[in-house]
């Protein structure tokens, strides 16, 4: 199986991988759905929404800064280090992530579509202002533009929110037009970035799941590997 992906991956133009909180989980970050998914009593659904931002933003923040803790001093793992090596092998590759914590970008991949945004990023929630802020701490929360003084928020993707319509017409048009597709760690249930797989499997990619569970899109992969993004980069990398 790992031969053909191998081989499948060096005769490619073009691939893509498309991540999930999955290839973190390694690098010591909880998916939304593992132990640590929970922040005091509250889902991920209850905090990452619009509502819950107008109803209460420094709750919101306070639950993103906590995000930003657990994610501040972690580093890219296997997983991710074997995209960015991807990316120097085949002519075209693309990662296209609903990951938030930047670490693919860390690990050296350049060409990187952030399908739900970026942790560190934050911007105006009324005028353009956008900035990064490497940082888990804040003097006065909620934050304030320094151009306007409306709310600043985080610059990512909640539930109920649109994706960047580039972005995502972007990850739809890579994925349609790839040899092969590595989709690792994603749950494939956060829409519309869960058919992306779908949609490359019809326009005729080989499509390939890494994940240690069975997930709604495993029968439809044309090879689909019951093992974590470690031990799948771990194991593909002999045959390189
Ligand atoms: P999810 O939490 O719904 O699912 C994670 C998936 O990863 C599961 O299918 C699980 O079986 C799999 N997995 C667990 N360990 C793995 C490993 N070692 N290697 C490979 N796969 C492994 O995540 P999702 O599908 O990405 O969707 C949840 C949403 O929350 C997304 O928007 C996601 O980006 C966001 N989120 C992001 C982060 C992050 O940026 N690191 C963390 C938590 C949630
Ligand atoms: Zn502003």
């Amino acid at each position: 199986m790992l031969e053909e992906v191998a081989k499948r991956l060096k005769e490619a133009k073009k691939a893509v991988a498309l991540t999930g909180a999955g290839i973190s989980k390694e690098s010591g970050i909880p998916t939304f759905r593992g132990a640590n998914g929970l922040w005091k009593k509250f889902k991920p659904e209850e905090l990452a929404t619009p509502w819950a931002f107008q109803r209460d933003p420094k709750l919101v923040w306070e639950w993103y800064l906590w995000r930003r803790s657990l994610v501040i001093d972690k580093e890219p793992n296997e997983g991710h280090f074997l995209l960015a090596r991807l990316e120097t092998m085949v002519p075209e590759f693309w990662v296209i992530t609903q990951n938030i914590d930047g670490l693919h970008a860390q690990a050296g991949s350049k060409n990187i579509i952030e399908l739900h945004g970026n942790i560190w990023r934050e911007r105006c929630s009324s005028c353009g202002f956008k900035r990064v802020n490497r940082s888990d701490r804040m003097e006065e929360l909620p934050p304030r533009c320094p151009e306007c003084g409306a709310l600043l928020r985080p610059d990512v993707v909640w539930f109920g929110e649109a994706l960047s319509p580039d972005a995502l017409d972007a990850a739809i048009h890579h994925s349609e037009t790839c040899d092969v597709m590595l989709v690792i760690g994603t749950s494939a249930v956060v829409q519309p970035a869960a058919s992306l797989p779908l949609m490359a499997k019809n326009a005729g990619v080989f499509v390939v799941e890494v994940n240690p569970e069975r997930t709604p899109i495993s029968d439809m992969c044309d090879v689909s590997l019951r093992m974590g993004a470690v031990e799948f980069a771990q194991a593909l990398q002999r045959y390189l």
